[in-house]
């Protein structure tokens, strides 16, 4: 269902705001987690101001310790929702449990599916089910056949409105980058597949430094979106803080990429 081979056409996913795929470039930003409503409802007017068109947030966080901060649940998506109206943005936000997408559907205009749930098959086919688009990260070392079998799962429900998110596959050396961002992989994945590519340099370079090359780079390969964590104060996020960038920061890089999208 996924392939171009019987749907040549590139899949366009119409959301409240946003026409995502094809020509044209989507934004997608916000911090890793809503950590408080002030946050998040600044947030959302600055993510906007710099030309992002859908705020991220996680409200249930796939953390790697159990000890660390896990998300403010069903508050934050309420802080997340009212946020997004209060600006005209689209929500994306992370379910990691089938339970969620029903608790996360009123608040939300695209599912996130986490790196760690790629091959979650009973998540995959509950979302594919739930009847709004999904946006599919890569899984921590899958191969692209992976990536675009665990897409099937969604799409053999019967919902075509699903988005591929490189974000990084693990390797050998993870000094200086966190994962390493498949470029070649976003080049293949538009050559194979009909669904809107999303670049997401973040959890990608695990460096606020390296966020606007690694940025540049996948949508110079094709990528149709971006998705970057921005926090006012990252030095202080309750996760990733080391990725994150201001809105400061954030705000050229936006400009820099929608020239390079230009170009193509
Ligand atoms: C996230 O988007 O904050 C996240 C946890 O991403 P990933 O699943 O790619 O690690
Ligand atoms: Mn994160």
């Amino acid at each position: 269902l996924g392939s171009r081979v019987f749907h040549p056409e590139d899949t366009i996913i119409q959301t409240a705001h946003n026409r995502i795929g094809g020509q044209q470039f989507t934004v997608m930003a916000g911090p890793c987690s809503v950590e408080n409503q002030a946050m998040i409802t600044d947030l959302a007017a600055k993510v906007k101001a710099a030309g992002a068109t859908v705020i991220r947030g996680g409200a249930y966080k796939p953390r790697t310790s159990p000890y660390d901060f896990q998300g403010l649940g069903e508050t934050g998506l309420r802080y997340l929702r009212a946020a997004a109206d209060q600006q005209g943005l689209d929500v994306i936000t992370e379910v990691m449990s089938i339970d969620e997408i029903a608790v996360a559907a009123p608040y939300t205009d695209i599912f996130q599916i986490g790196a760690r749930n790629m091959q979650n098959f009973d998540l995959l086919k509950a979302v594919g089910k739930a009847g709004k688009p999904v946006a599919l990260k890569r899984g921590l070392a899958a191969t692209i056949d992976e990536m675009l079998n665990a897409a099937e799962y969604i799409a053999a429900q019967g919902n075509l409105q699903i988005m591929l998110v490189e974000r990084g596959i693990r390797s050998f050396d993870s000094t200086y980058t966190r994962n390493v961002l498949d470029v070649g992989g976003i080049a293949v994945l538009r050559k194979l597949s009909h669904y809107p590519v999303i670049v997401d340099p973040s959890h990608a370079s695990g460096h606020a430094d390296l966020v606007a090359p690694l940025a540049k780079a996948g949508v110079a390969a094709g990528a149709q979106g971006m998705l970057v964590e921005v926090h006012q104060d990252p030095a202080k996020a309750l996760s990733d803080a080391a990725q994150q960038l201001t809105p400061a920061q954030f705000a050229p890089l936006v400009q820099q990429v929608q020239q390079i999208h230009a170009l193509l």
